[in-house]
């Protein structure tokens, strides 16, 4: 469910017609719902209701600091990974006792700042990662908070650059060492051994995968527990799917029953980390027709036409990189007719596109397109690619709308650099 619809005519969020959001702000630009990221989070732990949970939103998803406050303002901790990602969840009001910190490559500064705030734990990734954190807390004389990301080797049965819980993956540890590296880490006076971590890949359809990994994680943490290693804390990471498309994803409360079930009768406490599922259908991004061009069709009849959008593969990679499904509707009315049509940017590049081989109306330029199902590694993903100025980013509740990312300028982008100086001829410069 979300705030996106039509009426009169004009596609709306929330009280608001696109339209005016694009004749304010100009385009491209994310539009974000808070109607929908409020509700969409408010199903999810609801879904969790009666078992002790903490729900760490996923930030890599979006990590714009109004739709972090979005979640931390119902009580959503914070799942990072990365130091940004630490100052962005801290400044947008996620207590550090709720904030778990994954990935595979922590550099030390990054570990001693999450230490400094007291974060709630490290998901580690490798025994190496282990002896790092170990040696950092050790120089602050603190003890670190750890649990171990398990590989538990399920299909997720999802896009292979987003599945991660396979033993060919580079994330986790598998069940057998991770056993030996939690006997050596209890034995570390700086690591306090608190839980279980997995994080299967994303955008998962079904259940089963979840309930595989669950089980294994099961099993392992009865385990430990019987060496009197006391885990307290059961992360199950994220990764439910959402609907693009024609996808039918379980509903949160089926995926919680399941979940929860696993872990049964056990004194630990749940993290979740849903990332997609609570922004990726609560934010669109609407762009605005440039120009259309007909080829003859490659198969030889009729006509194939580009849509050529003012957003691009920089802006939005979903497409590009994964070759995922984005609904495109029109804004306003639509021109009559049908034809096939690709939609793409202007980035100098064929894999630059939004859609491919698309029925739908014969757009003119000026008419604004919204791109639907953005909200999630849309602008957390976008690039400076092409010298283009990242989007803006709004968020509307009710009637109302705000600019919460001013668009960048063209001069933001260069800021930075510095014209090496035996480059540049002043005076007294050799020629
Ligand atoms: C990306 C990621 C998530 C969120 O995944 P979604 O599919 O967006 O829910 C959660 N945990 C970890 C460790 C991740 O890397």
């Amino acid at each position: 469910m979300h705030h996106f619809q039509v009426r009169n005519g004009e596609m709306h969020c929330e009280g608001v017609p696109l339209r005016r959001i694009a004749r304010a702000t100009g385009t491209p630009v994310y539009v974000y719902s808070h109607a929908t990221l409020s509700r969409h989070y408010r199903v999810f732990d609801e879904a969790f209701e009666g078992v002790r949970h903490i729900v760490c939103y996923s930030m890599k998803a979006n990590s714009n600091g109004s739709v972090v406050r979005t979640f931390t303002d119902l009580g959503s901790g914070a799942d990072i990974v990365s130091g940004g990602e630490l100052a962005r969840a801290l400044a947008a009001g996620a207590p550090p006792d709720k904030i778990v910190y994954s990935g595979v490559g922590k550099k030390p500064w990054e570990i001693e700042e999450a230490l400094r705030r007291g974060i709630l734990m490290f998901n580690v990734e490798s025994r190496e990662e282990l002896e790092a954190i170990d040696a950092v807390a050790a120089r602050l004389r603190k003890r670190a908070p750890v649990s171990i990301r398990v590989n538990p080797d399920v299909d997720a049965k999802t896009h292979p650059y987003i599945s991660t819980g396979l033993m060919k993956n580079k994330f986790g540890i598998r069940i057998e060492q991770a056993v030996k590296d939690y006997e050596w880490a209890a034995g570390r006076r700086h690591l306090d051994v608190v839980g279980v971590d997995c994080h299967i890949g994303s955008q998962l359809t079904e259940v089963s995968p979840f309930v595989d990994a669950a089980r294994r994680v099961r099993r392992l943490v009865d385990r430990l527990i019987a060496k009197g290693i006391p885990i307290r804390i059961v992360d199950i990471g994220g990764g439910l799917g959402i609907r693009y498309h024609d996808e039918l994803p379980p509903h949160p409360r089926e995926y919680a029953d399941a979940v929860a079930d696993a872990f049964r009768g056990l004194p630990v406490t749940l993290v979740l980390e849903p990332g997609r599922a609570l922004v990726g259908n609560a934010g669109i991004l609407l762009t605005e027709v440039l120009y259309t061009k007909r080829i003859p069709s490659p198969g030889g009849r009729g006509k194939k036409c580009f849509f050529i959008v003012d957003a691009a593969m920089n802006d939005l990679a979903r497409p590009s990189l994964y070759g995922s499904y984005h609904a495109i509707l029109p804004v306003g009315k639509t021109p009559r007719g049908r034809v096939t049509a690709d939609v793409v940017g202007p980035v100098c590049e064929s894999g630059d596109f939004l859609a491919r081989e698309r029925i739908m109306p014969p757009y003119r330029p000026g008419d604004l397109l919204a791109v639907m199902s953005a909200g999630a590694y849309g602008f957390s993903m976008s690039s400076n690619y092409n010298t283009r100025p990242r989007a803006a980013e709004v968020m509307v509740s009710g009637s109302r709308f705000e600019v919460v990312r001013e668009r960048e300028t063209v001069r933001d982008l260069f800021r930075a650099e510095r014209t090496a100086s035996f480059l540049v001829r002043g005076r007294g410069a050799k020629r």
